[in-house]
């Protein structure tokens, strides 16, 4: 495909994924407006994403603080209703540009990372909406709490002021996702929290089934990403 023809496609793209997660919505007996599009950009060529802007959409998800940044910054300016997600691994010393970036980071996931965006949240006076990412799959290469050291987590943001307002997670490829959906919509419900971002491009009906009010979606979107 062309990179004309794959801009072209992006606006079919969205209406195709706004109807599915309204269509999975109403089945689920919920109202289709609880479930917020992450469009997930990361490594897509600025055609797309524009192409993205250009059909109204405003929510992006990217997974590097620094790409990110190259291709936002500007953006910014021309479009105040953004709203940015880190959905990728933070490093504690990109906190700083991080908090300045993005309105939710969904990445938090150990104790060390809490305390760096906290600090740094209070050294720029404005602080990201934040997610706990859980290792639903407690796997031993992913990024995540370990279920079973989340409520620690979550009492250490509270001690630190983050605005935590719900999990988030990345099933393991080869399970089935909605044992992990159901498990990430438990614990937010344990801990009473009302967001829940988890879903793709490939899961993310029964991901809505399950209680996704986030899902972040980038190949159903935009296409194939060129690779790194
Ligand atoms: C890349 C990425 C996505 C989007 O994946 P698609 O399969 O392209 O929809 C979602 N979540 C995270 C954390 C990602 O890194």
């Amino acid at each position: 495909m062309s990179e004309d023809d794959a801009t072209a496609r992006v606006a079919a793209g969205l209406a195709e994924v706004r109807k599915a997660i309204a269509a999975a919505a109403t089945a689920a007996g919920r109202d289709p407006d609880s479930v917020t599009l992450v469009a997930v950009s990361k490594l897509q060529p600025a055609e797309r994403v524009e192409a993205a802007l250009a059909a109204g959409q405003r929510v992006f998800g990217e997974n590097r603080v620094q790409e990110a940044q190259a291709r936002w910054a500007g953006l910014r300016s021309r479009y105040p209703d953004l709203e940015l997600h880190l959905i990728g691994a933070l490093q504690t010393n990109k906190a700083r540009d991080a908090v300045k970036l993005f309105d939710v980071i969904e990445t938090i996931d150990r104790p060390r990372l809490a305390e760096a965006v906290a600090r740094a949240a209070a050294a720029a006076g404005r602080c990201p909406d934040c997610l706990v990412q859980v290792n639903t799959g407690e796997e031993p290469q992913k990024a995540g709490v370990a279920p079973r050291e989340l409520a620690d987590l979550l009492a250490l943001c509270g001690r630190l002021g983050l605005p935590v307002r719900g999990l988030m997670c990345i099933p393991p490829i080869d399970d089935n996702p909605a044992l992990h959906f159901a498990l990430l919509d438990e614990l937010a419900g344990r801990h009473g929290l009302a967001w829940r971002s988890m879903g793709m491009s490939g899961d993310f009906e029964p991901a809505i089934r399950h209680g996704g009010t986030h899902v972040r979606i980038g190949t159903a979107i935009f296409g194939e990403r060129p690779t790194r």
